[in-house]
């Protein structure tokens, strides 16, 4: 049969997920030594899905410690014996993908051709890619040896769980560091499960250990003493808590924070494609994305048009349940983010944005938003400049490319942008002038582990992926050359 043909409404979720979890440390599931649990439910339809240990600082402190342990004999591997690890992490994900793509849709509302067909082959392709480099560090600095730094701690957030998580460890091990990861509170169990995976794989207890709660729990790794390096993705506003928390300590710090991309089309651009790109920009993941194009530009001649074809096109998106593999805008990841779009959408129409919404049903149960289109947004309102993680488009407009330019950068925030047009010169042009990490030219949403993704401004610091995203993994240590 059809390996994706899944019941699309089961009566309960499969019993695997429905487990009380354990945290994993120096290669051991353990009970947490907080004796706590939380709750953790589908968004999907609102339902009870697992027990989470709530890992306190003594949790944390054990895991450090493991992590510690275990650096002298992982960081001293040769690279190609460290790359065959990663390769088999790899390899795992791609057999167990089904399983992974499952437990992601359930636990965080993404529809399953996302998770399958984006999150679980992409964050295999990040193994992938760093196991091609463990034992080629010489050619990311030549002249220079990449020490590792130490025991990283990692926080990472909610939207794209297994493929941040990959992000995260995959650049770590190949550099030789090992790590202490803490996944969000309502996303842990892909990162829980992922722990089998480096069992199957064989990797060395301790190497990679990985505690699960909230922002105490995050506040707990990100201040612990052993930790060389902090990685964090999630909110510019606990981005900032971090980096004060960190001041003064010689920590190294990445940050991934968030973003209110503008996406801008220009008159001459090829709007069947535009419409395309525009539609997977926002609503791409529920518009949980932080590079979502969630500003659109468009200039004055073709502002008509171009809402006229996305109403068209918004209708024809299917809302619903992310298990079903025909949704195209799955569940909100929480409760609470849903009230918190719902609060800016509702400030769009006080500020008075005009609302455009397609008539569909959205399920009762679970959390669900239907999307959204804002007409005639000024810079000022809040829907224009607060990053809404959320599947609502803002559109504003412009003149000349000038005016394009000024208005896209007119934000805190730095993350990406996006340009439409069929005039090439334009593209090097205006690329050139955003201030922001990655700018996509007629298309969105692409990525590739060996390109660097980060931001300009409040966006973050740093650049994952790549050559660059090792560097930020390592010390520099000049070798001597011999005369
Ligand atoms: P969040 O900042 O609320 O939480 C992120 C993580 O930090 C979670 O694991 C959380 O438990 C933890 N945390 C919370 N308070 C903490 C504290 N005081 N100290 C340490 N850890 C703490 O963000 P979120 O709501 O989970 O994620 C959404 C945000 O992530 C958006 O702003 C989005 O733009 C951003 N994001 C950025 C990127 C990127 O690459 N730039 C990628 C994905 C998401």
């Amino acid at each position: 049969g059809d390996l994706w043909e899944f019941d699309p409404a089961p009566e309960s979720a499969p019993a695997h997920l429905l487990d009380r979890y354990k945290l994993f440390i120096d290669g051991q599931h353990v009970a947490p030594r907080s004796k706590k649990y939380f709750d953790t439910l589908s968004p999907r339809d609102g339902r009870k899905l697992s027990e989470i240990p709530l890992a306190n600082a003594a949790d944390v402190d054990a895991a450090y410690q493991a992590a510690a342990r275990a650096f002298p004999a992982w960081s001293k591997l040769p690279g190609a014996e460290r790359g065959k690890y990663l390769f088999r992490i790899a390899r795992l994900l791609q057999d167990r993908s089904r399983e992974m793509a499952v437990a992601e849709t359930l636990d965080g509302g993404k529809p399953i051709k996302e998770a399958r067909d984006f999150d679980l082959p992409m964050a295999a392709a990040h193994f992938f890619y760093h196991a091609g480099w463990a034992d080629k560090l010489h050619y990311v600095a030549p002249g220079c040896r990449l020490a590792p730094l130490g025991v990283v701690g990692q926080v990472i957030p909610w939207n794209f769980p297994l493929l941040m998580l990959a992000w995260k460890i995959a650049p770590a091990l190949a550099t030789g560091n090992t790590v202490v990861l803490k996944p969000a509170e309502t996303t842990s169990i892909t990162a829980l499960k992922f722990a089998t995976i480096l069992e199957q794989a064989g990797l060395p207890r301790g190497v990679v250990n990985i505690v699960t709660g909230a922002g105490e729990t995050g506040a707990a790794v990100v201040n612990h003493s052993t930790a060389a390096k902090i990685a964090f993705t999630g909110s510019t506003e606990v981005g900032k808590i971090i980096q004060r928390s960190l001041a003064g300590t010689s920590k190294r710090l990445t940050l991934e924070l968030g973003g209110k991309a503008a996406n801008i089309v220009m008159e001459d651009a090829p709007l069947d494609q535009a419409v395309e790109g525009i539609v997977n920009g926002i609503f791409f993941n529920q518009g949980h994305v932080c590079c979502a194009g969630s500003r659109l530009l468009v200039q004055e001649g073709i502002e008509q048009e171009i809402i006229h074809r996305l109403k068209r096109r918004l209708a024809t998106l299917r809302v619903g349940d992310p298990l079903d593999k025909n949704t195209d805008v799955g569940a909100i990841n929480s409760a609470e983010q849903l009230s918190r779009i719902q609060e800016l959408v509702q400030s769009g129409i006080d500020e008075g944005a005009g609302i455009y919404q397609p008539s569909c049903p959205l399920p009762s149960q679970g959390f669900y938003h239907a999307p959204t289109l804002f007409t005639g947004v000024a810079q000022s309102h809040r829907i224009a400049r607060e990053e809404i993680f959320g599947p609502v488009l803002s559109i504003l407009t412009f003149r000349t490319p000038e005016e394009a330019i000024e208005k896209a950068n007119n934000t805190c925030f730095g993350l990406s942008a996006g340009i439409w047009t069929d005039k090439g010169s334009k593209i090097l042009k205006m690329a050139s002038a955003l201030k922001a990490g990655v700018v996509w030219a007629n298309t969105y949403n692409q990525f590739d582990p060996s390109s660097p993704f980060g931001g300009y401004k409040q966006s973050g610091l740093g650049r994952e992926g790549g050559k660059h995203g090792l560097l930020d993994y390592a010390q520099l240590q000049p070798l001597a050359t011999e005369l």
